[in-house]
């Protein structure tokens, strides 16, 4: 209350009241003018229209001024309890908003399908709805209290922390998936969201966030990697074991924390392969695996698989549940030791046969498998079954070309003739030997296409079961000229392969050898007769001889004891030959005084009409490089062979000439002579021209292999040719002996010695 005079200097009352009236603070203060002077109406309208509230005039009874003032201030007392009110009422219907506004976003959240959820700014968790309580089994205090750290799986836990601090620093909205720990210990995969409500000048006071089960999403597109991924690693390997043994490999810990490949062999399931998440246990897995195989018998798990095809599911491992399946003590046991909790076993069907199991187990990972996990482990073993499919294929058919390419390349004639009659194969080797080409044979009657058919198929013995079938010996007219074929047959389901070779050669030879026998020894005996007959005859007392008989005699057992020695050392020089041991001493040698010698050896006996000249062509001969024993065992030879061929007698003419950097002996006879067409095979061993001796001339066949061989072991040439007229020329090229370095040679050896 404002108590103002009316008459004051300067400033009136009137003036100063208006002033008050102006001002915000003071408006509302009521006046009472206080006057003894301006008492007339006029004054008195001024006084309230400037906004005074009573006029009172002085002298004034202070009591009634007392109760005029308390009226104002009462009213002023009432006037501010009813605003303090009106106030009140403002103030409760505002929070009466507030909860039905809260209430109805609670209701928004409650319905909604997804776990809803409220934190504070600094990101404490203040409100989830009943689907999270009931997704965690938790209380709501207890999950407001704990907030999430708990159950985000601990592989998604940093992420979220991270990206759930930026949010709360940044005031950004926040997104991320993760995987939450259901009640029954399994995780799904959630979308969660949150966004920040701000007030009036944008400070965050509420997150509002969000948690959708994504987990099928999330599960099928990992699987879809997944199959993708293993397809990949499947279709790159053709080997079937590490194929499955990589698809125990994958399926850890994506799908499993425990896997295993069973495969059938020899009608029992056989562990191939163990992966475990924890790579200490796959040992211990293998182990168990081996020592316990599965009874074959079990109503449950690989055997029950591979027995009915089918694929079995358990998601969670009960007492009950294992009961129900009558699990033996022994797995039972192990089942609990190894915190299994639920698995499923697949067939693996190949060419539609069960030819394996792959089981998955979860333990630690607490997951529980359903359809689609079990889905996605059919579709795992289908693709695997496909790859092992292929690998099988792929091995038949690498081993039918590797097969076909070993009958390709074999020497021997195969051939398979079907149980029609028909030839179905014909490999290049029974080309060759047969000259009949595969076109003209495959596909057709072997009785129309093949010459010695029906002798064949009644003659060859057909082995049944396995072992070797005894072969036959079979001529066959082929290009007009007679062969000799080898042949043996083998039968199976779908017809008998023939085997043959051409065994003309070896036949040829055979023969060689019997003769060589007959040979041989008559070779032997002829000169061994000699020798006893003169020693009998020198060693009776009863004949007197003469002396020229006597020495006659001894003549001949000397002689003959030298063709035996002759005839023995060929037959050791071959063999020496064929073992190759015999040594050759390369040196110079002076090819004329070689050959005197051996031509004066020669002239010792020398039969009647048989004469040896040489004839030397040139003066200045080189030295030849030969083992000089040697090559005086080859003249030697080609002269003897001159003279013994020459029955009829005739000239034997050795002639030495240089040819390039070789010396070449000629030795010309005018004896028997060789067909050309034998001028090759003189010189193998035990060849000879007449084997039976029709012209009563003795050989072993040695002498010229021998010759070829010696002379080839120096770098030398050996051959025959017709001799004008009549008889051979045989030719023997030795390389001339290097100057300089046989100079060198000579010297060193020269030097050494002294
Ligand atoms: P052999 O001990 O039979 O003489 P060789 O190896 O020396 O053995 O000769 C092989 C065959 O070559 C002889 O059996 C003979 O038929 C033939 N032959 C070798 N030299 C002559 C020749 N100068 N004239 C005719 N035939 C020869």
């Amino acid at each position: 209350m404002i108590l103002l005079d009316v008459q004051m200097p300067e400033l009136d009352g009137f003036e100063t009241a208006s002033l008050i009236k102006q001002r915000e603070r003071t408006k509302h203060i009521p006046i009472i003018f206080v006057t003894a002077i301006s008492k007339d109406e006029q004054q008195v309208f001024r006084g309230y229209s400037a906004g005074a509230v009573d006029y009172v005039f002085k002298p004034f009874n202070p009591d009634v001024l007392r109760s005029k003032v308390s009226v104002f201030i009462e009213l002023h007392e009432k006037s501010e309890e009813l605003q303090r009110q009106a106030e009140l009422l403002k103030e409760q219907e505002l929070a009466e908003l507030r909860r039905e506004s809260e209430e109805r976003y609670r209701f928004l959240a409650e319905s909604q399908p997804d776990q809803i959820w409220t934190a504070t700014p600094n990101g404490e968790l203040d409100y989830v709805n009943q689907r999270a309580v009931d997704y965690f089994e938790t209380s709501f205090t207890e999950m407001v209290e704990a907030g999430w750290t708990n159950v985000v799986h601990p592989e998604d836990l940093p992420r979220r922390l991270e990206r759930w601090q930026r949010s709360l620093d940044t005031g950004q909205p926040y997104e991320n998936e993760l995987r939450l720990r259901r009640a029954d210990g399994s995780y799904r995969w959630h979308l969660t969201r949150a966004l920040p409500m701000r007030d009036r000048r944008g400070s965050v006071v509420k997150w509002f966030g969000s948690n959708t089960d994504i987990d099928d999403r999330k599960r099928a597109e990992e699987a879809q990697r997944f199959l993708v991924e293993a397809g990949a690693t499947l279709g790159g390997s053709l080997d079937y074991r590490s194929t499955l043994a990589s698809v125990a490999k994958m399926a850890v810990p994506r799908i499993a924390d425990w896997s295993r490949v069973d495969m059938l062999e020899q009608g029992r399931l056989r562990t191939l392969a163990v992966q475990h998440v924890d790579p200490a246990k796959i040992e211990f897995a293998l182990e168990l695996a081996r020592r316990y195989p599965e009874d074959p018998d079990a109503r449950r798990g690989p055997p029950n698989v591979l027995r009915t095809g089918e694929s079995e599911l358990v998601p969670e491992i009960t007492e009950d549940r294992l009961a129900e399946l009558a699990v033996d003590d022994f797995h039972l046991g192990l089942v609990r030791e190894l915190g299994f909790q639920s698995y499923m076993c697949v067939p693996l069907v190949a060419r539609g046969r069960v030819i394996g199991v792959i089981s998955f187990v979860s333990a630690e990972s607490g997951r529980r498998y359903g359809p689609d996990d079990l889905a996605l482990a059919e579709e795992l073993a289908r693709r695997a079954a496909t790859a092992v499919e292929n690998a099988q294929l792929y091995r038949e058919v690498e081993e039918r070309a590797q097969a076909a390419r070993v009958l390709e390349t074999v020497g021997d004639g195969v051939f398979l003739v079907d149980g029609e009659g028909i030839v179905r194969l014909w490999n290049r080797a029974a080309e060759a030997l047969t000259g009949l080409r595969r076109d003209d044979v495959v596909g057709r009657s072997a009785e129309d296409v093949l010459p010695v058919w029906d002798h064949l198929a009644v003659r060859v013995p057909v082995a049944g079961a396995p072992g070797p079938a005894s072969a036959e010996t079979l001529p066959l007219e082929l290009a007009g000229r007679e062969r000799w074929l080898s042949i043996s047959g083998v039968g199976f389901d779908e017809g008998t392969v023939y085997a043959f070779r051409d065994i003309t050669e070896e036949r040829a030879l055979e023969r060689i050898r019997q003769d060589l026998v007959a040979t041989v020894s008559h070779e032997l005996r002829t000169p061994l007769a000699a020798i006893y007959g003169s020693a009998l005859t020198l060693a009776r007392d009863d004949l007197e001889l003469e002396d020229a008989l006597h020495d006659k005699l001894m003549e001949v057992i000397v002689e003959e004891s030298s063709r035996l020695a002759d005839i023995v050392n060929d037959l050791l020089v071959a063999s020496q030959l064929d073992a190759g041991r015999l040594e050759v001493h390369i040196e110079r040698c002076d090819a004329r005084a070689l050959t005197e010698a051996v031509i004066a050896a020669a002239r010792t006996h020398l039969p009647e009409g048989v004469t040896v000249e040489l004839d030397v062509g040139t003066n200045d001969l080189p030295p030849v490089a030969a083992d000089e024993g040697q090559l005086r065992q080859v003249l030697g030879n080609l002269i003897d062979n001159a003279v013994k061929y020459s029955p009829d007698g005739g000239d034997v003419r050795i002639r030495l000439e240089r040819s390039d950097e070789y010396v070449r002996f000629r030795v010309s006879d005018e004896g028997l002579g060789i067909p050309p067409a034998e001028h090759g095979r003189i010189f193998e061993k035990f060849y000879r021209l007449d084997p039976h001796m029709a012209r009563g001339i003795g050989g072993t066949g040695l002498g010229l292999y021998i010759s070829r061989e010696l002379v080839r072991r120096v770098k030398g040439r050996i051959w025959v040719e017709p001799n004008d007229g009549q008889g051979s020329v045989f030719y023997v090229e030795i390389p001339a002996a290097a100057e300089s370095e046989a100079g060198r040679k000579l010297r060193i050896e020269a030097g050494a010695g002294s």
